[in-house]
């Protein structure tokens, strides 16, 4: 059962941002995941502030300089079947069709994609884990076949979000309000590894809103896949996914890349060795096995989670000689 809240809908940002200044207030977009954390007691609340009267926050459309601007608000289902995504951010839009099912997909929204919480299964059981304010990793001991090869120091979940993985590929950038004013971020930087503090998954201050994602005009010759790998052939979590983002000359040469890999850490993760094996190369199938090998150097492996190694390598070897 839910636990007893004050529930508030707002209709701008700017009164949304002054409602979430109280301590103990959540902000709540399609609900998916927020309803469910408190209905499970992973998370507590005083107060949810809707932003589902926000009409600004909803949409797509085409900045005068170019690109896209999708506002936070937009469901997922919208972004996968928008036209403008569909053409010239093929990951996006792929990534977007593989978010759980059709139902979670038409409720569920892009900003609540990139900000829900981690799935872990200590996180959203009874266990006060580290990154619920206790002092101790229970997977890093314990289950941990789905948790993360790369990145994880104190906290080894991994980041949950499809759309996040294709949008860092394409270089998309995040507008965040908050009371300090407006301010933009490239989506890479929304997200904060453990280390860097383990109880937040991304940079958010108290009262910061993501309001909009921006994705950068196309450049010629560019091409972008997502491919995401699950236990099961219905509805599900990704156990490793990939975004590519590349950049290719009339010649065949790969001019930028872009390599990122999902369920690998505790956010979407830039295999930059990987990057750099591919540029100003062909891809061909020696160049694909080489930057496959190299997406996967210096991974650390738990107790139960090496089968990453090889899926990673084949999902980035078999991404690369199809978008070549
Ligand atoms: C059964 C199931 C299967 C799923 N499978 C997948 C999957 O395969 N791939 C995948 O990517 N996801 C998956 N999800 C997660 C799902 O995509 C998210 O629940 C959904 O995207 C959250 O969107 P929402 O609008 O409902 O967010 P909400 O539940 O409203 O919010 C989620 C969190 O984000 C915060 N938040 C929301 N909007 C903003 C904003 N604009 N600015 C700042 N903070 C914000 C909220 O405070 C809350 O903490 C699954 C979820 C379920 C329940
Ligand atoms: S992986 Fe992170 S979320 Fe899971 S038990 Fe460890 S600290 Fe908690």
């Amino acid at each position: 059962m839910l636990p007893n809240f004050s529930y508030v809908r707002v209709k701008s940002v700017s009164e949304a941002v002054k409602a979430l200044a109280a301590p103990g207030t959540r902000l709540h977009a399609g609900g998916t995941d927020l309803l469910g954390c408190l209905r499970e007691r992973v998370l507590t609340a005083d107060k949810v502030v809707s932003l589902g009267g926000v009409a600004a926050l909803r949409g797509i459309s085409v900045p005068a300089a170019g690109g896209l601007r999708i506002g936070a608000m937009t469901t997922i289902a919208d972004v996968a079947a928008n036209k403008q995504v569909l053409e010239r951010y093929a990951a996006l839009a792929q990534a977007a069709a593989s978010v759980a099912s059709p139902q979670l997909r038409n409720q569920g929204t892009l900003g609540g994609n990139l900000c829900q919480r981690p799935r872990c299964w200590y996180f959203r059981g009874d266990f006060h884990c580290l990154r619920k304010g206790g002092d101790t990793c229970y997977a890093m001991q314990g289950e941990n076949q789905y948790h993360a090869i790369f990145g994880a120091s104190a906290c080894c979940m991994v980041h949950p979000s499809d759309t996040a993985v294709a949008l860092v590929a394409l270089g998309a950038r995040a507008r965040v309000s908050g009371p300090g004013g407006v301010r933009t971020i490239p989506l890479g930087a929304l997200f904060l590894l453990p280390d860097k503090d383990v109880t937040r998954e991304t940079v958010l201050a108290r009262g910061e809103i993501l309001t909009d994602v921006l994705l950068p005009a196309v450049a010629p010759g560019s091409k972008s896949s997502y491919r995401k790998v699950r236990s099961r052939g219905a509805w599900d979590f990704a156990l490793a996914s990939v975004a590519l983002a590349l950049a290719v000359d009339s010649a065949g040469v790969v001019t930028q890349a872009r390599v990122v890999l999902g369920a690998a850490a505790p956010a979407p993760w830039r295999a930059e060795a990987a990057e750099k094996a591919i540029v100003g190369s062909k891809l061909t199938p020696g160049v694909a096995a080489r930057a496959a090998e190299a997406a996967i150097a210096g991974a650390q492996p738990l107790s139960q989670n090496e089968y990453k190694l090889a899926l990673f390598r084949g999902i980035v070897e078999e991404q690369l000689l199809a978008i070549a």
